[in-house]
Protein backbone atom coordinates (compact mmCIF):
# COMPACT_ATOMS: atom_id res chain seq x y z
CA UNK A 1 0.00 0.00 0.00
CA UNK A 2 1.39 3.53 -0.86
CA UNK A 3 -0.27 6.03 1.81
CA UNK A 4 0.61 10.13 1.78
CA UNK A 5 0.02 11.52 5.29
CA UNK A 6 -1.09 14.81 4.95
CA UNK A 7 -1.45 17.82 6.78
CA UNK A 8 -0.09 21.45 7.95
CA UNK A 9 3.12 21.54 9.80
CA UNK A 10 1.92 20.30 13.83
CA UNK A 11 -0.73 18.43 12.52
CA UNK A 12 0.64 14.75 13.94
CA UNK A 13 1.80 13.71 10.86
CA UNK A 14 5.04 12.12 12.28
CA UNK A 15 3.19 10.75 15.29
CA UNK A 16 0.58 9.22 12.97
CA UNK A 17 2.95 7.92 10.50
CA UNK A 18 4.38 6.14 12.87
CA UNK A 19 1.40 4.10 14.52
CA UNK A 20 0.79 3.14 11.03
CA UNK A 21 4.02 1.82 10.16
CA UNK A 22 3.61 -0.41 13.02
CA UNK A 23 0.23 -1.50 12.54
CA UNK A 24 0.39 -2.07 8.85
CA UNK A 25 3.82 -2.75 8.61
CA UNK A 26 4.87 -0.53 5.80
CA UNK A 27 7.87 1.60 5.51
CA UNK A 28 8.01 5.22 6.50
CA UNK A 29 9.77 7.73 3.99
CA UNK A 30 9.69 11.09 5.75
CA UNK A 31 11.63 14.06 3.80
CA UNK A 32 12.17 16.32 7.03
CA UNK A 33 13.72 13.30 9.15
CA UNK A 34 15.97 12.56 6.44
CA UNK A 35 17.25 16.52 5.75
CA UNK A 36 17.49 16.28 9.32
CA UNK A 37 19.80 13.61 9.65
CA UNK A 38 21.82 15.17 6.84
CA UNK A 39 21.91 18.05 8.70
CA UNK A 40 23.35 16.30 11.75
CA UNK A 41 25.74 14.58 9.76
CA UNK A 42 26.99 17.76 8.19
CA UNK A 43 26.67 15.53 4.55
CA UNK A 44 26.97 17.74 1.62
CA UNK A 45 22.94 17.84 1.16
CA UNK A 46 22.89 18.77 5.32
CA UNK A 47 25.18 21.55 3.84
CA UNK A 48 22.55 22.36 1.09
CA UNK A 49 19.31 22.21 2.84
CA UNK A 50 20.56 23.18 6.62
CA UNK A 51 19.73 27.60 5.89
CA UNK A 52 16.51 26.21 4.16
CA UNK A 53 15.07 24.34 7.03
CA UNK A 54 16.05 26.80 9.77
CA UNK A 55 13.79 29.36 7.72
CA UNK A 56 10.67 27.41 7.77
CA UNK A 57 10.66 27.65 3.36
CA UNK A 58 10.64 24.69 1.37
CA UNK A 59 14.22 22.77 -0.40
CA UNK A 60 13.75 23.46 -4.56
CA UNK A 61 11.36 20.42 -5.84
CA UNK A 62 14.44 19.02 -7.55
CA UNK A 63 16.54 18.19 -4.86
CA UNK A 64 13.75 16.50 -2.81
CA UNK A 65 12.60 14.95 -5.51
CA UNK A 66 16.04 13.35 -6.72
CA UNK A 67 16.06 12.25 -2.91
CA UNK A 68 12.59 10.73 -2.49
CA UNK A 69 13.05 8.74 -6.40
CA UNK A 70 16.09 7.67 -5.15
CA UNK A 71 14.92 5.96 -1.79
CA UNK A 72 11.91 4.64 -3.32
CA UNK A 73 13.66 2.59 -5.47
CA UNK A 74 15.22 1.20 -2.87
CA UNK A 75 14.23 -2.75 -2.05
CA UNK A 76 12.95 -1.78 1.42
CA UNK A 77 10.02 0.31 -0.55
CA UNK A 78 8.82 -2.15 -2.91
CA UNK A 79 5.53 -3.83 -1.17
CA UNK A 80 5.06 0.28 -0.01
CA UNK A 81 5.73 3.66 1.63
CA UNK A 82 4.13 5.81 4.17
CA UNK A 83 5.12 9.18 2.68
CA UNK A 84 5.09 11.69 5.26
CA UNK A 85 5.86 15.41 4.82
CA UNK A 86 5.78 14.51 0.65
CA UNK A 87 4.49 15.87 -2.12
CA UNK A 88 4.42 19.32 -0.55
CA UNK A 89 3.89 21.16 -4.42
CA UNK A 90 1.78 20.22 -6.87
CA UNK A 91 5.08 19.95 -9.10
CA UNK A 92 6.48 17.31 -6.22
CA UNK A 93 2.98 15.04 -6.53
CA UNK A 94 3.48 15.08 -10.31
CA UNK A 95 6.87 14.02 -10.34
CA UNK A 96 5.71 11.30 -7.75
CA UNK A 97 2.90 10.53 -9.60
CA UNK A 98 5.18 9.90 -12.76
CA UNK A 99 7.65 7.61 -10.61
CA UNK A 100 4.73 5.07 -8.93
CA UNK A 101 3.35 4.95 -12.63
CA UNK A 102 6.70 4.03 -14.63
CA UNK A 103 7.05 1.72 -12.05
CA UNK A 104 3.65 0.08 -12.28
CA UNK A 105 2.35 1.43 -8.75
CA UNK A 106 -0.25 4.25 -7.41
CA UNK A 107 -1.32 5.86 -4.63
CA UNK A 108 -4.03 3.90 -2.68
CA UNK A 109 -4.31 6.61 -0.01
CA UNK A 110 -4.06 10.08 0.94
CA UNK A 111 -4.88 10.62 4.46
CA UNK A 112 -5.17 14.45 5.33
CA UNK A 113 -5.46 15.67 8.86
CA UNK A 114 -7.66 18.51 9.65
CA UNK A 115 -6.32 20.50 12.52
CA UNK A 116 -7.27 24.08 13.47
CA UNK A 117 -4.53 26.43 13.09
CA UNK A 118 -5.00 28.21 16.73
CA UNK A 119 -4.22 24.33 17.79
CA UNK A 120 -1.32 23.62 15.35
CA UNK A 121 0.88 26.71 16.75
CA UNK A 122 0.05 25.09 20.79
CA UNK A 123 1.11 21.55 20.08
CA UNK A 124 4.77 22.89 18.09
CA UNK A 125 4.86 25.00 20.41
CA UNK A 126 4.47 22.56 23.46
CA UNK A 127 5.93 19.78 21.52
CA UNK A 128 9.40 20.45 22.85
CA UNK A 129 11.45 18.57 19.72
CA UNK A 130 14.40 21.60 20.20
CA UNK A 131 13.63 21.98 16.50
CA UNK A 132 15.36 25.48 14.96
CA UNK A 133 12.31 26.09 13.08
CA UNK A 134 9.83 25.77 16.04
CA UNK A 135 9.94 29.09 17.33
CA UNK A 136 6.85 31.31 16.80
CA UNK A 137 8.10 33.54 13.71
CA UNK A 138 9.19 29.98 11.82
CA UNK A 139 5.94 28.71 12.72
CA UNK A 140 4.35 31.41 10.74
CA UNK A 141 6.20 31.20 7.87
CA UNK A 142 5.60 27.18 7.86
CA UNK A 143 2.41 27.68 8.01
CA UNK A 144 2.30 30.40 5.67
CA UNK A 145 3.99 28.19 3.25
CA UNK A 146 1.60 25.17 3.89
CA UNK A 147 -1.30 27.68 2.61
CA UNK A 148 0.31 29.02 -0.65
CA UNK A 149 2.29 25.91 -1.42
CA UNK A 150 1.23 23.30 -0.27
CA UNK A 151 -2.40 22.96 0.28
CA UNK A 152 -3.25 22.65 -3.36
CA UNK A 153 -1.45 18.94 -3.52
CA UNK A 154 -4.65 17.98 -1.95
CA UNK A 155 -6.59 19.25 -4.65
CA UNK A 156 -4.22 17.23 -7.21
CA UNK A 157 -5.64 14.27 -4.98
CA UNK A 158 -9.13 15.08 -5.17
CA UNK A 159 -9.00 14.77 -8.42
CA UNK A 160 -7.59 11.24 -8.24
CA UNK A 161 -10.23 10.31 -5.80
CA UNK A 162 -8.16 9.08 -3.24
CA UNK A 163 -8.31 11.67 -0.13
CA UNK A 164 -9.29 10.26 3.31
CA UNK A 165 -9.93 13.46 5.55
CA UNK A 166 -9.40 12.10 8.97
CA UNK A 167 -10.39 15.02 12.10
CA UNK A 168 -6.68 15.51 13.35
CA UNK A 169 -8.32 16.50 16.87
CA UNK A 170 -8.13 14.07 19.70
CA UNK A 171 -5.94 11.56 20.90
CA UNK A 172 -3.73 9.82 19.44
CA UNK A 173 -5.29 6.41 19.55
CA UNK A 174 -8.48 8.05 18.82
CA UNK A 175 -7.03 10.08 15.44
CA UNK A 176 -5.27 6.57 14.93
CA UNK A 177 -8.21 4.79 14.69
CA UNK A 178 -10.14 7.05 12.74
CA UNK A 179 -7.01 6.38 10.21
CA UNK A 180 -7.20 2.53 10.23
CA UNK A 181 -10.52 2.79 9.60
CA UNK A 182 -10.09 4.29 6.33
CA UNK A 183 -7.37 2.16 5.53
CA UNK A 184 -9.08 -1.17 5.44
P1 LIG B 1 8.92 18.38 8.25
O1 LIG B 1 9.74 17.57 9.20
O2 LIG B 1 8.12 17.55 7.30
O3 LIG B 1 8.10 19.43 8.94
O4 LIG B 1 9.97 19.19 7.32
C1 LIG B 1 10.85 20.12 7.87
C2 LIG B 1 11.43 21.01 6.79
O5 LIG B 1 12.14 20.21 5.83
C3 LIG B 1 10.42 21.80 5.98
O6 LIG B 1 10.03 23.01 6.62
C4 LIG B 1 11.21 22.06 4.70
O7 LIG B 1 12.18 23.07 4.88
C5 LIG B 1 11.96 20.74 4.52
N1 LIG B 1 11.17 19.76 3.74
C6 LIG B 1 10.71 18.55 4.18
N2 LIG B 1 10.03 17.92 3.23
C7 LIG B 1 10.02 18.75 2.15
C8 LIG B 1 9.46 18.67 0.85
N3 LIG B 1 8.74 17.62 0.46
N4 LIG B 1 9.67 19.73 0.01
C9 LIG B 1 10.40 20.79 0.38
N5 LIG B 1 10.95 20.93 1.59
C10 LIG B 1 10.76 19.92 2.48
Amino acid sequence: MNIILFGPPGAGKGTQAEKIINHFNIPHLSTGDIFRANIKNETPLGKKVKSILDSGKLVPDETVVELVADELSKENYNDGVVLDGFPRTVTQAEALDQFLSDNGRQIDAFITLDVPEKELINRILSRGEGRSDDTPEKIKTRLKVYREETEPVLNHYEKQGVVKRIDGVGSIEEIFERIATKLK
